[in-house]
């Protein structure tokens, strides 16, 4: 069994609602929401950020498109979201496996703090 939490999840050994689920991605509501609509889409497979990722074009064309179904779905597509993939220790990245945060329903602030 492995400890990657977002694994975990994804693999259903965790019961998490999915707002979004196809054979390689999974999208959930973030536990700690920063706005009305704060979604993780999240890759299946484990890759631990970004830039390891970023080799793969094929997992991050998924990903991005979940990202715009859950945006349409959850009614913030024409209002606007953020997209936010925190990469390593300066940007704060708490779960070692790459996720995109889709966070909409409110104004936001630029920039980021
Ligand atoms: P990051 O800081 O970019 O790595 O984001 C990790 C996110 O995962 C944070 O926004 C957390 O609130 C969220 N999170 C942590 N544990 C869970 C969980 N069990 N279910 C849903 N979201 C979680």
């Amino acid at each position: 069994m492995t400890d990657c939490l977002f694994c975990r999840i994804a693999a259903g050994e965790i019961p998490t609602d999915f707002v979004y689920e196809d054979d390689d991605v999974v999208a959930f509501r973030d536990i700690n929401p920063q706005a009305s609509v704060h979604i993780l889409v999240v890759p299946r497979r484990h890759v631990p950020d970004l830039t390891a990722a970023a080799e793969d074009s094929d997992l991050i064309g998924r990903v991005v498109s979940a990202v715009a179904k859950v945006a349409a779905d959850q009614g913030v597509d024409r209002s606007g979201y953020r997209s936010v993939v925190n990469t390593g220790p300066d940007a704060q990245q708490s779960v070692q496996h790459l996720h995109v945060h889709v966070i909409g329903g409110r104004q936001m602030d630029w920039p980021p703090g």
